[in-house]
């Protein structure tokens, strides 16, 4: 290989092969015998991976000190004891998914400050799958999880993405979202957080793959394998393909945590199915043992497959966890209870203007039967209350009151003007 160009010298050779940067722009660009060529800031970040990887000594990039997001160290590490505590402030209920994720969240980020460390043993990634109704609280245990570690979160749908080479999103765009939440720090995103939402509607549509090419689904999945495994991407900084000038930059996945998240519409039959064909091979006893009313906790990755998620996809979300339907007294709590619970929400916005925002009890519970007549979850809960306080939130902050007390007849007076 040999030194072609030099800031300020004479500039020859195309654009970088790794990042496309063009000879003109690159600090230093080196040129190998067959044409290609490589600049030097992708050398730059090549070493410092290897050093990373405890491949060669050497210094690890200098760190930022007003960077966001700061390297995780020892005294980051909670346990996971620690991890369900804090997110028990934020999510209500769900105690079954909170555990696993407290411990997949623990070992993922021990993983990381154990990286060389652990001689002979590779540890795995232990990326998530949270499958559950909408309105349930994937998104927001994903959020708070990132919010505790302090580190980048980005929420990506998958419904969005196709393979390459169709119209839509390529699944390198899931990193530029990650990017741009890390502020472009590229060493911040690489530990970063991505919720790839609604992983279900990708699944494989029928039980035989080969007769169609399957543009949103299976290649779709397919494509995602190589992120979620972890390898070094190629990212557009603004996502997408339909800029082809735009300089990549290398992003390596092997330190994300991928948490996916889906309802999986009509999974308590193939997880029922299997149950019962169980049942029926081991006798009666097994059956009766059955928990008919939450079928979702006997989830296993085979029934993922059932669905339509392909094993190679399945194999990389080794943690799979489910979320309960939310109940009555959990919908209740939702409104009051979180540290940012909607009511509390309200109350602030008021506050701002001086304003103490009261509400009756029995205003709550008529907000709770709505939200499960509306069969959205926690969502409903939302819609109903900004259809409640509109009128209140227009007018309040020009008049003269200085406390305002919701009733039961003004709450049904709003919600009856909207639904008849
Ligand atoms: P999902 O991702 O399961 O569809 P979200 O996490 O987006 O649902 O939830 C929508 C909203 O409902 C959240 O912003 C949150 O305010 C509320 N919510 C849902 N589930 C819970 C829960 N278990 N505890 C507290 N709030 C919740």
């Amino acid at each position: 290989m040999t030194q072609k160009s030099r800031k300020g010298g004479e500039r020859k050779g195309g654009a970088c092969s790794f990042c496309g940067t063009p000879a003109s722009e690159a600090p230093l660009m080196f040129n190998g015998a067959d044409g290609s060529s490589i600049c030097s800031t992708c050398i730059e970040h090549g070493y410092h991976l290897l050093v990373e990887h405890n491949i060669v000594e050497g210094k690890a990039p200098k760190q930022d000190p007003n960077a966001k997001f700061k390297p995780l160290t020892k005294a980051d590490l909670m346990r996971p004891n620690r991890i369900k505590s804090f997110l028990d402030d934020y999510v209500i209920g769900q105690d079954a998914a909170k555990r696993y994720m407290s411990v997949a969240v623990y070992n993922h980020y021990k993983r990381l400050l154990a990286k060389g460390k652990t001689e002979d043993v590779e540890l795995d990634k232990s990326n998530i799958v949270l499958v559950g109704p909408t309105g349930t609280g994937k998104t927001l245990m994903a959020r708070t999880i990132a919010k505790l570690l302090n580190v980048p979160f980005s929420i990506v749908d998958a419904t969005a993405l196709t393979q390459a080479g169709y119209v839509g999103e390529d699944v390198e765009s899931i990193l530029s979202r990650l990017l741009q939440a890390a502020d472009y720090d590229v060493a911040a995103a690489e530990r970063g957080i991505i919720f790839i939402d609604e992983i279900d509607k990708i699944a494989r549509k029928g039980d035989n793959p080969s007769i169609t090419r399957d543009v949103s689904g299976e290649g779709v999945q397919q494509a995602l394998l190589k992120i979620l495994e972890g390898s070094v991407v190629n990212v557009p900084p603004q996502g997408g393909r339909k800029h082809p000038d735009q300089k990549y930059i290398q992003v390596n996945t092997s330190n994300i945590l991928f948490i996916c998240g889906g309802a999986f519409d009509g999974i308590e039959k193939k997880i029922a199915q299997r149950l019962n064909t169980n049942a029926i091979g081991y006798g009666s006893t097994l059956k009766q043992r059955i928990d008919e009313k939450n079928i979702m906790q006997y989830i296993l990755p085979q029934d993922l497959r059932s669905f339509g998620l392909i094993p190679e996809l399945i194999g990389r979300l080794p943690v799979l966890t489910y979320m309960e339907p939310l109940g009555r007294e959990v919908l209740r709590s939702i409104l009051t209870e979180p540290k940012n619970s909607l009511i509390r929400q309200y109350q602030c916005l008021l506050g701002l203007d001086d304003i103490k925002l009261s509400f009756d009890d029995d205003v709550l519970d008529y907000i709770v039967d709505r939200a499960l007549e509306y069969k959205l979850g926690a969502r409903g809960l939302r819609s109903i209350c900004e259809a409640i306080m509109m009128d209140v939130m227009f007018e309040l902050p020009s008049g003269e009151n200085s406390e305002c007390r919701i009733t039961l007849d003004y709450a049904k007076s709003k919600i009856d003007k909207i639904t008849c």
